[in-house]
């Protein structure tokens, strides 16, 4: 049994859903498909999950939000309209939009989860309608009745281990299940939905809890790239790569497919195919438990901003028994995670997300490092990026380091910071935003053409 889930783009139109269509009746395997929200028809368009946010927001407002409600309204009359689907499924998802935004809005997180979760809600209930319609049985299914059940924590949802014994259930319906991803309901029956794009984290616990053979992710790109194509034109796709391959690059900036979703997908042992709906024959990109390495050292190079760095210094810092924690415990003060920690022997960096700072007077925090920990020096730097160079046969590879520092000399980068992951699948390196692009162009370069 395979379980498949399509992204928003592959759904955003009745030619699209006539290709999902034509995908699951051909292979007789893909018994339960998850789907997002209607995303974007083209580039400017507006997703039908932000839409609903906008709406949500006007309703606890109080504002006037009859305009957006229509065009969400219109955006699933167009498509069933488009497949000549009968008036009832829109009759249908009409009453439960109302019903969603003129629930009660005492509690606003929970009154906005529901809003957010019913766009893929009445999207799965569409596309069951649909594949019906056709001729092809199919059965909408509520993560409530299936015992999908989650933490209750708002737009960060994690699912509850003894959803997966209950989940093995859905393997005995003899019709495809059509299941709504992005949510699932807490212990107390509330919907909770995962992080943004979380349709796929749906997709890889159902994968996980039917035991499935494969889990197919469909989007709109041929395979993951090795590099982000806007930086580089026509980068190559990767055919292969492991779970903390895809885990190190979506860190930093990979999004075809969610961190979060690798998680059940591992656990289970179950592969992962990236695939396009738009090109269903083309291979995509597998992510498996281990490959064979055939691909030199390197399979993607990701870079992301919006760094920053604190560097510290003091003489004898080696031998001062829990300097490390008393620093990080300062952090923790301020309720603040930090991504990495090199270090030398008298002298450490800190690297957080500069969205960690957010609303935090930063003097303060370096204040207390200062006096608390006496160090010598102390230096913040701000608007830094990441570059992560991946690939599990790095291990085997003698040089790539220096392969890596001489392509960025030659180009005219200062590499601010390196350090390589212990698990050395990884290799990063931090430097002024401004230079991302050139030393993305010049690692790519080494390492791919
Ligand atoms: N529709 C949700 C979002 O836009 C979830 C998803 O598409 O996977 O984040």
């Amino acid at each position: 049994m395979k379980v498949v889930k399509f992204g928003g783009s592959s759904l955003a139109t009745g030619k699209q859903l006539e290709k999902v269509l034509d995908i699951v009746q051909n292979d007789k395997k893909r018994r339960i498909v998850v789907v997002s929200a209607p995303g974007k028809r083209y580039d400017d368009d507006m997703k039908v999950t932000d839409l609903l946010i906008a709406c949500g927001e006007k309703m606890i407002a109080d504002e006037d939000a009859v305009e957006t409600i229509n065009i969400i309204l219109e955006r699933y009359a167009n498509i069933a309209k488009e497949l000549d689907l009968s008036n009832e499924i829109i009759t249908t998802i009409k009453k439960d939009l109302l019903e969603v935004l003129h629930a009660d809005k005492s509690d606003v997180p929970s009154y906005m989860e529901a809003v957010k979760a019913c766009g893929e809600d009445n999207n799965a209930k569409l596309v069951a309608h649909f594949f019906n319609q056709r001729g092809v049985k199919a059965q909408y299914i509520n993560p409530k009745d299936a015992g999908l059940i989650v933490s209750d924590d708002p737009g960060n949802a994690q699912v509850l281990p003894e959803s997966y014994d209950r989940l093995y259930a859905l393997r005995e319906y003899d019709s495809i299940i059509v299941f709504p991803g992005f949510f699932g309901y807490s212990e107390k029956g509330n919907v909770v939905t995962f992080s943004r794009s979380g349709s796929d984290i749906t997709g890889a616990i159902l994968a996980n809890g039917v035991k499935a053979e494969l889990y197919e992710n469909f989007t709109d790109v041929d395979a993951v790239f090795s590099v982000n194509p806007t930086i580089v034109s026509n980068p190559k796709g990767i055919k292969e790569l492991t779970y903390r391959e895809m885990r190190e690059l979506s860190y930093a900036g990979f999004s075809v497919f969610h961190a979060e979703a690798l998680i059940p997908a591992y656990r289970a042992g179950i592969p992962v195919n990236v695939k396009n709906t738009n090109n269903p024959t083309v291979p995509g990109t597998r992510i498996v438990a281990t490959r064979n390495n055939t691909n030199g050292p390197v399979v993607g190079i990701a870079n992301d901003k919006g760094f920053c760095s604190i560097y510290i210094s003091k003489y004898l810092m080696n031998r001062e028994v829990g300097f490390g924690r008393r620093i990080l415990s300062i952090l923790e003060d301020f309720h603040i995670s930090y991504e990495h920690m090199p270090s030398g022997i008298d002298d450490l960096t800190i690297i957080l997300r500069q969205s960690q700072l957010a609303g935090k007077n930063e003097d303060e925090i370096i204040q207390r490092i200062k006096e608390e920990l006496q160090v010598e020096q102390i230096v913040v730097e701000h608007n830094l990026a990441l570059i992560m160079v991946v690939g599990e046969g790095m291990r085997h590879n003698v040089g790539t380091t220096a392969r890596a520092a001489k392509a960025l000399a030659e180009t005219g980068v200062n590499i601010e910071m390196i350090n390589q992951g212990s698990s050395e699948v990884s290799m990063m390196f931090g430097v002024k935003e401004p230079m991302a692009k050139s030393a993305v162009k010049a690692l790519y370069k080494e390492f791919f053409e």
